[in-house]
């Protein structure tokens, strides 16, 4: 068998180093060609003396000099190279088989197209680049003859259970609909005025998942679900009103697929990131992820019941998001992640996030795509008007 060669972006984050992980199990079947980080570069140093990636990739040139010089005095023969074009070029070099695209928001837009573009096998657990792009992405997924693959556990579940021919474009053959379940994140069973006080720290606290400080504030407004459905909605070909979302506290059952025939068909497993990483870089193989085995007499029971509208307005903002289509799904993404900063550093409240997002939806009219500038400007825009509204109120 030969060796596939890896370039992790957003090595230094949560699903970088569970990727890391898996990678690492199996060397005979994986080589590292570069992995990126951004501020953790302490993290990506030790990442590079294990894993020896041909390159590593940094944001500022001092970044650069300084790990340059301290792995070439340990000997590592990692070059180390600056900035969002070496993002590029690192997704898109022709050495490289696979791309595990998981930078955090707007930021991995670029390498991940950049990805796709090149016909790579493409990873993606930064979704926010495909609720920014939509259309554009899929249509260059298709021209390129890129595989993607999703990692974020919901939707690789559901691509588990459509059928094989899902990759050549038939997902949506005898779906009724989507079931996307939802932990409910750290708030669940909070009351409307609860969570008025929630500090940071309560919402970067999820019950069943460790992830990254931006999904974890997502997850606890539900605005994570939210993205998620624009998501599905691209991935599967399935209309918005197609996807339902389902609180299921156990995390579990990662998500479902209904069909015209009434069989549901469900992908289960422990809640642990490795599994949808194992089984995308491996498809349509199975790989060993380190992860234990699921134990059904342990769960004992699995619970499901409706998310209450009142409680998690953003998942109501990014539905119609989905259903306005256009520019609003790059306009909802670019005032969330301006609300989630502004809340993670004590700005604002956390039920100010709804508020501001919706704010910048009223003020954004929705225009039809026309390129990923096109996109980028309304990503600029949005974030104007976000700060503009967070200068004003705060
Ligand atoms: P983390 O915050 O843990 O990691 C984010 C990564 O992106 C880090 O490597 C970070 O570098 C890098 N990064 C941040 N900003 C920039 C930038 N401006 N330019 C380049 N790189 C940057 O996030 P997660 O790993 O939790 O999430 C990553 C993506 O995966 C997100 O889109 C998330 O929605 C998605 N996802 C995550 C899941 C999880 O379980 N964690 C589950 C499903 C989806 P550094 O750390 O060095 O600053
Ligand atoms: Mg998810």
């Amino acid at each position: 068998m030969s060796v596939s060669w890896v370039t992790v972006l957003g090595a230094t984050g949560s699903i970088g180093v569970n990727t890391l992980d898996v990678i690492a199990r199996h060397p005979e079947r994986y080589a590292l060609f570069a992995l990126t980080g951004h501020s953790r570069i302490d993290v990506l140093e030790n990442q590079c003396l294990t894993h020896r990636p041909r390159y590593a990739v940094v944001a500022s040139d001092e970044q650069a000099l300084a790990l340059q010089a301290r792995l070439l005095n340990a000997g590592c023969p990692t070059a180390v190279l600056v900035g969002a074009e070496s993002l590029e070029q690192v997704a898109s070099a022709e050495d490289v088989d696979v791309v595990m695209a998981a930078i955090v928001g707007a930021a991995g837009l670029r390498p991940t197209l950049a990805a796709v573009r090149a016909g790579k096998r493409v990873l993606l657990a930064n979704k926010e680049a495909l609720v920014m792009s939509g259309a554009l992405f899929m249509q260059a997924v298709k021209d390129s003859g890129a595989v993607l693959l999703p990692i974020d556990s919901e939707h690789n579940a559901i691509f588990q259970c459509l059928p094989v021919d899902y990759a050549r474009g038939m997902a949506s053959v005898g779906v009724r609909r989507i079931l996307l379940t939802a932990s409910g994140g750290p708030f669940r069973d909070m009351s409307v005025e609860d969570l008025k006080t929630v500090t940071p720290k309560q919402a970067c606290a999820h019950p069943n998942w460790s992830m990254g400080q931006k999904i974890s504030v997502d997850s606890a407004s539900m605005m994570n679900k939210g993205l998620e459905l624009i998501e599905a909605s691209w991935l599967f070909n399935v209309r918005p009103a197609q996807i339902e979302v389902v609180i299921h506290p156990q995390s579990v059952v990662h998500s479902l697929v209904d069909y015209i025939d009434g069989s549901v068909i469900a992908q289960l497993g422990n809640p642990d990131m490795r599994t949808p990483i194992a089984h995308a870089l491996a498809w349509p193989e199975r790989l060993d992820s380190g992860v234990s085995p699921l134990d059904l007499l342990s769960v004992a029971r699995l619970d499901f019941r409706p998310p209450d509208p009142k409680m998690f307005p953003c998942l109501r903002l990014a539905r119609e998001a989905a259903e306005s289509g256009g520019t609003s799904c790059a306009v909802l993404n670019a005032a969330n992640e301006v609300a989630v900063e502004a809340f993670l550093t004590g700005r604002i409240g956390f039920t100010d996030i709804p508020v501001i997002i919706e704010h910048t939806l009223d003020c954004m009219a929705s225009e039809s795509v026309q390129d990923l500038d096109h996109i980028l400007l309304t990503d600029r825009h949005a974030r104007k008007h976000a700060n503009d509204w967070l200068s004003r109120h705060f």
